[in-house]
């Protein structure tokens, strides 16, 4: 027997499908928007499509923008000869908070993991080998901590080292599952500053 109505799978099923979100929650998110106002309702679909439709990567450095290239790279007072090269646009907003990073950036949208299949074409890797054609004279290589972010660094290091251009490493950058909103722009300045040579 179908205990709920065919709309309310439908819910379920299409909340089911986001990342971290199991049946059960599905099932508890799907409740508790029934039985939200509707212009909280209309409001939050309507989030969803107009963030969707609107948002997009930057075509310079691939943060998540609603213009065609981003704030960062369209400012003048950037310095474009300094790329820190980060694994998600949270990365990049965490760095930027603390307001001291002048250059510009590179998101990966990921890392490189041989356990979970994701190679080096699944990144965007080719995108940033394009962007180092131009004056590029330091890349900092500020991907995450953990086994997949240092292979991804030294992916990188290696592909690039070739070419002349200074590769360095931040000393330790942000940990993996570490929450950004509590890593203090004072551990991430530290970071950047005693970043050594690849
Ligand atoms: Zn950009």
């Amino acid at each position: 027997m179908d205990l709920y109505s065919e709309q309310v799978n439908r819910l379920v099923e299409q909340l089911g499908r986001l990342p971290g979100i199991g049946n059960k929650s599905a099932q508890r998110l799907a409740y508790h928007i029934i039985n939200m106002p509707e212009d909280q309702v209309k409001a939050l679909s309507g989030a969803i499509i107009s963030a969707k439709e609107n948002v997009r990567y930057c075509q310079e450095c691939y943060t998540l923008t609603d213009r065609e290239i981003c704030p960062i790279c369209s400012s003048k007072t950037r310095d474009k000869s300094t790329i820190m090269v980060v694994e998600t646009p949270r990365d990049l907003a965490a760095y930027e908070k603390t307001g001291k990073y002048d250059g510009v950036y590179h998101v990966l949208h990921g890392a490189i993991s041989p356990k979970l299949g994701i190679g080096q074409d699944d990144i965007k890797l080719k995108e940033l080998i394009v962007r180092l054609r131009g004056d590029v004279k330091e890349l900092i290589i500020a991907t995450n901590s953990g086994v997949e972010g240092e292979i991804t660094a030294m992916y990188i290091s290696k592909l690039v080292k070739p070419t002349g251009i200074k590769v360095t490493r931040i000393a330790s950058g942000i940990p993996v599952g570490g929450d950004l909103e509590y890593i203090d722009e004072v551990t991430l300045l530290r970071a950047l500053e005693g970043r050594t040579d690849m």
